[in-house]
């Protein structure tokens, strides 16, 4: 079967200024990249708008309706320092989550065995009732409650490998020990969150990462803490929190990977979904903000998937 391959022009025209590093033309490398003919083969769909009530299983109607309000009808508003909105951001975060909740459709109905999902604004910075770090809407955390609604999935499991911590999805599911959320990322970094000691239910397991770790302490994360918890948790469906920001050339961070990690992650990844899930991953696009590194690494990452599924 074919990877699902899921974006839309619309994720181009959030725009949140000259100079802001999440910015369009990081989709229009990851866009060209999967141009090359080695991705010909995955199946290619524009991504549909979210139903606005899927979005409110994790976000109250005021909030997306707050978000809504505050689009400008030119120029930018700003909601938090780093956070900004276009006319066209709204759309952009529908067509963001809306691909995400149809690469699960699209997973759990058996039409693929996995997914990934080129858009932007990113996501899992989003709290419930907070926009913040770039993020309006928790893509990821939505769909793992859209699993759960509306296909009977009993344990979603999302592993965030960004290089700042996904405080949103572990705020949304922090009590719910049927969700599970793993993450490395840098600490001291943006947003602060992400210690050893936050295990929510003990659905929580987060590996904070040293400035200048590498590769060899990522990996090690992953094989002593993350693998083995989600080995446990068994999920009927993996998420992927898929930013690349932790790659050496990234000007944000300092873990200082290359693609072979994120490869190599991803293969760890996939074998752990063939194990539970039946091979069922969706994977969405995060953070990654130097744009060679970006492409190079969304390569390596759909490769493995296209290879897993065919
Ligand atoms: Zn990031």
């Amino acid at each position: 079967m074919p990877t699902l391959l899921l974006t839309h022009p619309d994720c181009l025209l959030h725009d949140m200024g000259e100079g802001h590093p999440e910015r369009p033309d990081r989709l229009r490398a990851v866009d060209k990249a999967l141009s090359a003919p080695a991705f010909a083969a995955l199946k290619r769909e524009q991504a549909p708008l979210a139903d606005i009530a899927a979005i409110e299983r994790l976000h109250p109607p005021r909030y997306v309706e707050a978000i809504r309000a505050a689009s400008p009808r030119q120029g930018l508003v700003w909601l938090d320092p780093d956070t900004a909105m276009c006319p066209k951001s709204f759309d952009a975060a529908l067509r963001a989550t809306g691909a995400v909740v149809h690469a699960v459709d699209q997973v759990m109905s058996g039409a693929v065995n996995n997914a990934f999902c080129a858009v932007r604004p990113p996501g899992h910075h989003a709290e419930p009732s907070r926009p913040m770090g770039f993020c309006l809407f928790n893509n990821v955390a939505i769909a793992a409650l859209h699993a759960r609604a509306a296909h009977g999935a009993e344990r979603v499991a999302v592993v965030d490998f960004d290089v700042h911590h996904g405080n949103g999805t572990q705020d949304a599911f922090w009590s719910d020990k049927d969700l599970f959320y793993g993450s490395t990322h840098q600490m001291p970094l943006f947003p602060g969150t992400g210690a050893l000691s936050e295990t929510g239910a003990g659905n929580i397991f987060n590996a904070p990462l040293n400035p200048l770790d590498g590769s060899s302490r990522f990996r090690e994360a992953f094989l002593s803490r993350i693998l083995p918890a989600l080995h446990n948790f068994g999920p009927d469906v993996l998420l992927i929190s898929a930013g690349f920001d932790a790659h050496r050339d990234d000007p944000l961070a300092q873990i200082e990977l290359t693609e072979e990690d994120f490869a190599w992650v991803t293969e760890k990844l996939v074998e752990m979904a063939e194990k539970h899930a039946g091979g069922r991953v969706v994977s969405t696009l995060e953070g990654g903000y130097n744009l060679q590194a970006l492409a190079r690494s969304t390569a390596a990452h759909v490769e493995v998937l296209m290879q897993a599924s065919s």
